[in-house]
């Protein structure tokens, strides 16, 4: 399916895609350079499990903040320009499931919108390891890293704790989470989605 549902913010989601400002590990707005800006666009069959953690997320007294969705293929193509750091982005936009609209990157709320506590911020972003990665420095990211695996214990009783339950309420509806990345989440079935292209047409975004 190559005609993806754009998400807005509303009283259960936040759209505030971490691509589209300055506060990443890139320091830069890949996702205005390339025309999609701070637009969330999915699957549809995401766009149905998302309709489905609504009334769970109102039950906690939560929202999802999403930090990520669809990434276009030439976006991709500058990160990976950006920080060809091994491991880090996938090697190609074919391998991203962003770029194939199956992927989000997200972090509960209150319902005020105040993140909760994770053991790391989603990309584990901070301001000092993207400014090393500038400078050519992976070592100590690579070590803070580390926290953003499912297998990291060494964190509060809060921020694991928060972990879990985003699991399992992501995994409720049916997502599938990365072992790796405590804020990604795919769909299931990863090879029905073909990689989308983008592209815009008189200020119209189209995918194709
Ligand atoms: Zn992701």
């Amino acid at each position: 399916m190559k005609n993806l549902i754009e998400i807005k913010t509303d009283d259960d989601f936040i759209i505030d895609l971490m691509y589209a400002g300055t506060e990443n590990m890139m320091q830069t707005n890949v996702y205005e350079r390339v025309g999609l800006g701070n637009r969330c666009f999915v699957q549809q069959d995401m766009f149905i499990k998302l309709e489905a953690l609504r009334p769970k997320l109102r039950e906690k007294g939560l929202k999802l903040k999403i930090k990520d969705a669809y990434r276009p293929p030439l976006a991709h193509e500058m990160m990976l320009k950006i920080i060809p750091m091994e491991g880090f982005f996938a090697r190609t936009p074919e391998r991203s499931q962003h770029c194939h609209g199956s992927a989000i990157d997200c972090v509960l709320c209150t319902r005020d919108g105040k993140e909760l506590k994770f053991p790391c911020q989603v990309d584990a972003y901070e301001k000092k390891y993207a400014e090393q990665i500038a400078r050519g420095e992976w070592a100590e990211f690579q070590q803070h890293l580390k926290k953003a695996s499912y297998n990291w214990q060494n964190s509060t009783m809060e921020e694991l704790a928060n972990r879990g339950l985003q699991k399992e309420l992501m995994e409720s509806v049916g997502f599938k989470s990365l072992e790796h990345e405590w804020w990604h989440f795919n769909l299931p079935d990863k090879e029905k989605y073909p990689m989308v292209e983008f592209r815009i047409n008189h200020n119209q975004i189209e995918f194709y």
